[in-house]
């Protein structure tokens, strides 16, 4: 058991003495039988929010409506939820109000997919009513229940199956898929946000190659923004070893790359991305865009910096353009790395010039860094001075 689940057991203890019932749920116990690391733990208890509240003396109330209190401790953030029960959907969307249950079981059977419906005493025991263990030893996605009224009642779930199998390598089992195909359209219905959290962790998961022949064939494709009519562009995805990408900035590169958007920023703002995830992309996707027209040189690494080097490098590389030179370790050894590492400044160059500012400082600016960046200088006040004399150039 990881340190995580040690330190939440103090928290199912406190909440043992006042009388309440309380459980390991959900992704942390599926991650726990399949001895995968887990991200965060999840607590199910008989407690009201309210109650929670008062038993612990740092909480965060995050949606208290909804049952769910943080509470932190050891340093750690546990997410604490009220048995609960889901009902009153509206629209196939979450539903917007929920009730709170007494029984363990009826809020196991609200949750998604049955590997996610098992529940975990404190001494290790587990509650498995919806044989989610089995699921996890086939390694299936089957939803709790008849899976179009559960993709009816929320269609997140449908881009969940699908991040689940990236992320955990499983299948879908057949009802389960035939259902996604069958109510794909429903997927409409969900804000873009909630799409997007679940297609980034899709791209990040170690089967994504074997989760995008899924989207295609189950027409979910056509309901995800931007990839509506992407379908010959999404067929390319497998192709690549995604899974050597590290950043979620390269993840959306070789996205955007491969769909050759033409108004990227659209593209990607419509995903709700934020802007420097944004930024970053359309800077890597010019500047492999740079490569491919001009090769790597001196002025492209300097001007495109540390980050979006590496980044393109390791994008380039699943491409199946590595080089044997790396761009990085070149990156490392440019003479200046910036404009403010010059050993002169816009002051000297008045100075020198004796005219009015204007562009051409600019000019002489650029000048100067292709003069370093191309060994024809060193970065030193009077050898640049020297050397710009003597190219006798304004
Ligand atoms: P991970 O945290 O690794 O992404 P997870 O399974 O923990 O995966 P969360 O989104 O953290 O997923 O949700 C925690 C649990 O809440 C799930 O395991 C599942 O039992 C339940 N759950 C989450 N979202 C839904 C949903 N849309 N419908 C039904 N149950 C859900
Ligand atoms: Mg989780």
């Amino acid at each position: 058991m990881d340190e995580s689940f040690v330190k939440a057991k103090a928290i199912l203890t406190t909440l043992h003495n006042n009388g309440y019932e309380a459980y390991f749920v959900g992704g942390s116990v599926r991650d726990f039988l399949l001895h995968r690391p887990t991200d965060d733990i999840d607590i199910a208890t008989s407690a009201l929010p309210g109650q929670i509240i008062d038993l612990f003396p740092k909480t965060i109330d995050v949606g208290a409506v909804h049952g769910t209190v943080i509470v932190l401790h050891d340093g750690e953030q546990f997410e604490v939820t009220t048995f609960r029960t889901e009902e009153g959907y509206e629209d196939y969307r979450r539903p917007s109000h929920v009730e709170f249950v007494t029984s363990l079981h009826e809020d196991l059977k609200r949750r998604d997919f049955t590997m996610n419906a098992i529940a975990m005493t404190i001494n290790g025991e587990i509650i498995d009513p919806f044989d989610g263990r089995k699921a996890i030893k086939k390694k299936v996605i089957q939803t709790v229940g008849n899976p179009t009224e559960r993709f009816r009642e929320d269609a997140l779930r449908m881009m969940r199956a699908v991040r689940f199998l990236s992320q955990l390598s499983f299948l879908l089992c057949e009802n389960t898929q035939s259902a996604i195909m069958e109510n794909a359209y429903l997927l409409k219905k969900i804000s873009v946000e909630r799409i997007t959290i679940e297609f980034e962790k899709l791209l990040s998961g170690p089967s994504c190659q074997a989760a995008f022949p899924i989207l295609i064939e189950t027409r979910l494709f056509q309901y995800i923004p931007g990839l509506e009519d992407e379908i010959k562009g999404l067929k390319n995805f497998p192709a690549y070893k995604w899974n050597q990408l590290q950043d979620r900035s390269e993840y959306w590169t070789l996205v955007s790359y491969l769909l050759s958007k033409e108004d990227l920023k659209s593209f990607l703002r419509q995903w709700k991305l934020p802007n420097k995830v944004v930024d970053q992309v359309v800077k890597n996707v010019a500047c492999i865009q740079n490569v491919f027209q001009t090769g790597w040189n001196n002025r492209l690494l300097y001007d495109s910096g540390a980050k979006c080097v590496q980044q393109v490098e390791r994008i380039l590389n699943v491409l199946g353009f590595g080089q044997e030179i790396s761009p990085s370790k070149e990156y490392e050894k440019l003479p200046i790395k910036q404009r403010s590492e010059l050993d002169i400044t816009g002051e000297d160059l008045l100075n020198w010039y004796n005219q009015k500012p204007g562009k051409w400082i600019s000019n002489l600016y650029i000048k100067v860094e292709d003069g370093i960046l191309e060994n024809e200088v060193v970065n030193n006040k009077v050898k640049i001075k020297e050397w710009l004399l003597s190219c006798n150039q304004k």
